[in-house]
């Protein structure tokens, strides 16, 4: 079995493990990114990035190569009902560069965050292997062994970086409760269609006949189509077979019923989204950390997960730093971290349930009758630019250059 001895120890190769690991490895630090894919092929996860997100990436060097890969800009996140366009959140009124979305293959970013990384002396990257075990003395956690048979690996380390993701193995390992918040009304079941020319610029949900679905396109040359349906029910759904279920798909989408009916041909073509949100209860304890999705988990609705788990890795990032540097492990050197970050992530969960109930909620105090009165009302009010600059950007968070070598 090899065995590495490093200062941090990132398990997870997602946005925020990336992210961090290339950060930390620019700033000196001894770095590994522990990684249980053996490739960056992620098919129906987060391809959408806000601006905050893009001016993180751009600012180290990735946007730009990312992009050069392929991805589509789009320009408007818009509520449709029966063909009226209720709600119109335009991206143009922010300030250029950025004023735009970004719909890219997670791929494009991982890859080009990788490739950076491994320009970086003082990083090793371990693809292939899943965590099993968490190393430990006494209360503090030392590191972790990953992947099985010839392919085992023991890394020690000083900091152990929790960055894989809403079901962390490592969050389960360290026995931190997740509280799970089953605040959705919906799920999603996602699929992709082939569409050569592009359909739409804008991220849109349209709301006609059946439930809410969720479109845009997706690089290269495809629409990525989320059906939404109520929150646990897919089981029972799906137990009345694939042709049920594409029978209550196909009148939400009438534009898309041909290309569906021809390309859409079993239950492997669809793959389920369990929406939640949630957090872990302690982000730090001596020697481990937690961030992006291990920490708090979000609905895909406003497309933010990419944005947090980025910031996050920002934010942590100096405080890593100073406490390798001191030669400090324990908790405390990270107290900042969950102190200043939980109330953005709260703010953020918030208006996510907000969003949801308001753009795909079929009762309530947004129900049907008032929803279109609310959406176009909430055009005109100052409050819609503080919304638009809260979904774009969040907090405003940027890298700490000045611990770079
Ligand atoms: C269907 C779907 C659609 C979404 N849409 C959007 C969107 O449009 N925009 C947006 O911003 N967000 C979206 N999200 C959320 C977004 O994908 C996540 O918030 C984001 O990827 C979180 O990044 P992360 O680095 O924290 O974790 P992840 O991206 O989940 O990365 C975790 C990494 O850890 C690895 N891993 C897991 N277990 C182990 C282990 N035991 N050992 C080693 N490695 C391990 C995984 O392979 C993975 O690479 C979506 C999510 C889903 C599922």
């Amino acid at each position: 079995m090899d065995t590495y001895e490093v200062d941090v120890c990132v398990v997870g190769g997602g946005p925020g493990g990336m992210t961090l690991a290339l950060l930390l490895a620019r700033s000196g630090i001894r770095v590994a990114v522990v990684e249980r894919s053996r490739t960056f092929e992620r098919d129906y996860r987060g391809e959408i990035l806000q601006p905050g997100a893009m001016t993180l990436l751009d600012e180290l060097g990735i946007l730009g190569p990312a992009r050069a890969r392929g991805g589509y800009p789009l320009g408007r996140f818009q509520l449709i009902e029966h063909g009226r366009v209720l709600m119109n959140i335009d991206y143009a009124q922010l300030p250029k560069p950025f004023d735009f979305l970004l719909s890219i293959p997670q791929r494009h970013i991982l890859e080009e965050l990788l490739a950076a990384c491994e320009k970086e002396a003082t990083f090793t990257y371990l693809p292939g292997r899943s965590v099993s075990t968490l190393l430990t003395e006494g209360k503090r956690v030392t590191g972790v062994t990953a992947g099985s048979g010839e392919n085992q690996v023991t890394v020690r380390a000083s900091w152990v970086v929790a960055a894989d993701g809403r079901y962390s193995k490592v969050r389960r390992l360290a026995g931190i409760e997740f509280d799970r918040m089953d605040v959705f009304e919906h799920d999603v079941l996602w699929f992709k269609i082939r569409q050569p020319g592009r359909s739409s610029h804008d991220v849109r949900v349209v709301r006609a006949n059946g439930n809410p679905v969720l479109i845009f396109d997706s690089y290269p040359e495809r629409v990525q189509i989320g059906w939404t349906l109520p929150h646990g029910r897919y089981r029972e759904i799906a137990q009345q077979g694939f042709d049920a279920v594409k029978r209550q798909i196909l009148p939400a989408v009438p534009e898309y019923a041909d290309a569906i009916e021809e390309q859409i041909t079993g239950i492997g073509d669809l793959s389920l989204l369990d929406v939640f949100g949630g957090y872990a209860r302690e982000w730090v304890r001596d020697g481990l950390v937690l961030i992006g999705d291990c920490a708090h988990t979000h609905a895909p609705i406003g497309a933010q997960g990419i944005n947090l788990a980025i910031q996050d890795a920002v934010i942590v990032h100096p405080m890593l730093v100073r406490a390798v540097r001191a030669g400090l492990t324990s908790a405390s050197a990270l107290e900042e971290y969950p102190r200043v970050r939980r109330p953005d992530i709260d703010r953020v969960m918030t208006l996510q349930i907000r969003q949801a109930k308001a753009m795909l909620s079929s009762s309530g105090r947004l129900g049907t009758a008032i929803r279109p009165v609310v959406a176009k009302l909430l055009a005109y009010t100052p409050l819609y630019a503080k919304i638009l600059q809260q979904i774009a950007y969040g907090r405003p968070v940027r890298v700490a250059t000045e611990y770079f070598q």
